[in-house]
């Protein structure tokens, strides 16, 4: 038994019909991670829908109420990149419930992981690049509401910068100190790592520190600042990759304490991604998970996980790299 939960349901499946986003990973996640005995079915934990009421803690009430009656702009809709049904709506509601679920049960073990989730391109008041809400906010700020946590930490990995988050945390950003440069910085084989473009966002004190490590030459075309924003080159591989990441948590931590770390564990900086430009290796990115959760646990900051995006050319790399997640957590909180 793993000493973690794991929040899933079969309806965290996306009804979008065929489209680049495998809306059978979820499922297929399950499924791997019972039978090659990596979890077992007390592991998981099924979550409930969020409320429009947690909902409307991030989004507007306009939003919320045009995807609840169905009545969206043709050009909304075609924001979304995805099809509106109703069923989709009661998908993304069911995943802001499982990241709520989530952030709850790793306030208490210290980790846990939703196989769901990571929608960081919503905004308040419109969806976009498949995401219809930001699961993610919204069970920060229902954290906030029931005065469990004051402060929270996004660490988004997904190779995507997360605009939506940026956008949502707006204002509520810490003083910041530069990071490293390229040249001072060095990878774990000591030679220096290759530049990246890197922004910190100054600002006043706030409750939520953003860090977004993406290609800079990607979607979204226009990047609003993250507390923390490392836009990478393409084509970077592990070693560099893992180098940024560690400088970015190293500057963030030193700046701001937060009370649980959101990360947001993309699949997509996978060298065989359809959407992604980077070079990182299936170990690399399980590296990459490992250096999230040993920081947290170093430091005792709870640390809450969902998947965001994944467009392997084969569907199994995106599941293997997902499930890899798991097996990070079990060996960096297993014992
Ligand atoms: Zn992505």
């Amino acid at each position: 038994m793993l000493p973690f939960k794991l929040v899933y349901s079969d309806d965290y499946y996306l009804p979008i019909g065929s489209h680049v986003f495998p809306a059978e990973k979820y499922r297929r996640i399950h499924d791997r991670l019972l039978a090659s005995g990596i979890a077992e079915p007390s592991d998981f934990v099924a979550p409930r829908p969020a409320t429009d009421h947690d909902v409307r803690l991030v989004h507007t009430p306009q939003y919320v109420e045009k995807l609840q009656t169905g009545t969206l702009s043709a050009r909304e809709e075609l924001e979304l990149e995805v099809p509106y049904s109703p069923e989709l709506v009661r998908a993304f509601w069911l995943a802001a419930g499982g990241s709520i679920l989530a952030a709850d049960h790793a306030l208490n073990d210290g980790v846990a992981i939703s196989i769901g989730g990571g929608f960081h391109h919503a905004f308040p008041d419109h969806g976009e690049g498949f995401c219809v809400i930001h699961d993610v906010a919204i069970a920060i700020r229902r954290m906030q509401r029931d005065d469990k946590i004051h402060t929270a930490m996004t660490v988004d990995c997904d190779v995507h910068q997360g605009n939506g988050t940026a956008a949502i945390f707006a204002g509520t950003r810490t003083t910041s100190e530069p990071l490293p440069s390229a040249a001072s910085a060095a990878n774990p084989s000591g030679s220096p790592i290759t530049p990246a473009k890197t922004r910190m966002h100054s600002g006043h004190s706030g409750d939520v520190f953003t860090i977004s490590l993406h290609q800079e030459n990607n979607y979204p075309m226009w990047k609003p600042p993250s507390s923390i924003d490392i836009d990478l080159p393409d084509e970077i591989g592990d070693d560099d990759y893992l180098a940024w990441l560690d400088n970015a948590l190293s500057s963030g931590l030193r700046q701001f304490h937060p009370d649980l770390i959101c990360y947001l564990a993309g699949a997509d900086p996978y060298c065989e991604d359809q959407l992604g430009g980077l070079s990182l290796t299936l170990e690399g990115l399980k590296k990459r998970d490992e250096l999230v959760f040993r920081v947290a646990k170093a430091r005792g900051i709870p640390v809450m996980v969902t998947l965001a995006g994944g467009y392997a050319l084969k569907v199994e790399d995106t599941v293997m790299i997902h499930c890899n997640t798991v097996v990070a957590a079990k060996e960096v909180f297993g014992g």
